[in-house]
């Protein structure tokens, strides 16, 4: 399948989720994860008007980026490793897995000017997940506050639900969150505006927009997965 194709039909499924959840499809922005593909298939997606580029790791990102010099935001969406960042930080849009104080204290030093972050929330309390427990969170951005790591611009929550069919439980998680978002927006943290939040994969994108996705992070079903 084409990648117009692709997100053509991902675009009208976003239509139908934010009909039947009163919200407008501009407040939902894409992401194509092109974590599997080549960037031959990265250059399709950005002809086929995608805006923004999601890779979770270093030497993916630096080789589409290659190929593709200006035009699409690039999002890091993977766990990232702190002696990683000086590599990748003066070369993304947006970083989607803040989820430690050390992490956030190298980004401080590495970057020249305020980074947008996503705080990663394990909502779900899979082992295997990273991120930090919705408990956490608050204590976090405060500690970053404190700490005064202004290069630190926290705009959203990130989160990945559990890979299962099970629709309640992938709305509860998404709602956690979301009431986290809330609770966050309500301490009025200058660094922290916290509008943002970044879940839903082709498996679960709909159900992420109708509990408040702002940022849908889409591989499969919009690029495929072969290289
Ligand atoms: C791979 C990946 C995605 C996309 O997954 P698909 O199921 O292929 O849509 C989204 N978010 C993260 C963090 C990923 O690693």
């Amino acid at each position: 399948m084409k990648v117009i194709d692709n997100l053509s039909v991902i675009k009208h499924r976003i239509q139908e989720a934010c009909e039947k959840s009163n919200r407008h499809i501009d407040d939902v922005h894409i992401i194509a994860v092109t974590k599997y593909v080549s960037p031959e298939r990265t250059i399709e997606a950005v002809e086929a008007g995608v805006q923004h580029i999601g890779e979770n790791r270093i030497e993916g990102l630096r080789n589409k980026q290659q190929y593709i010099e200006n035009g699409p935001k690039w999002h890091f969406i993977g766990s990232l490793q702190t002696r990683k960042v000086k590599e990748v930080v003066d070369h993304v849009d947006y970083i989607h897995s803040l989820d430690r104080l050390s992490l956030a204290k190298e980004i401080q030093k590495r970057a020249t000017k305020p980074i947008p972050c996503f705080v990663q929330v394990n909502a779900s309390g899979e082992e295997s997940k990273h991120g930090l427990a919705p408990e956490e969170v608050i204590p976090f951005i405060k500690q970053i506050q404190e700490e005064k790591l202004n290069h630190i611009h926290i705009i959203g929550l990130m989160t990945m639900a559990p890979f299962i069919d099970d629709e309640m439980v992938l709305r509860d998680v998404f709602r956690k969150v979301k009431s986290l978002q809330k609770e966050i927006i309500d301490l009025h943290i200058e660094q922290a505006p916290c509008k943002e939040l970044s879940m839903g994969m082709s498996n679960d994108f709909e159900i992420a927009i109708e509990e408040g996705a702002t940022y849908i992070r889409i591989g499969t079903a919009l690029v495929g997965e072969d290289s």
